[in-house]
């Protein structure tokens, strides 16, 4: 599914970044411009799978370098 944002920014909806908005609701925010999308043309279910994938997908991002090894401080 491939999301298009106003600023001009396009990618997967779970490739945004995933914001807690308080009280158990999640939203996805744009990682160009932080728009938000609290994902309320989706279903509760579908709402949380996306969530989900977001979540698995920043913190994949967070646990590898591109190369696979950590930078050097060189
Ligand atoms: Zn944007």
């Amino acid at each position: 599914m491939r999301e298009v944002c106003f600023c001009g920014w396009a990618g997967q909806v779970a490739d945004r970044e995933p914001v807690y908005l308080g009280d158990g609701e999640w939203g996805l925010a744009c990682p160009t411009c932080g728009h938000l999308d609290r994902l309320l043309a989706f279903p509760p279910a579908a709402r949380r799978h996306l969530l989900e994938e977001a979540r698995r997908r920043r913190e994949g991002r967070a646990d590898h370098t591109p190369t696979g090894r950590r930078p050097q401080a060189a």
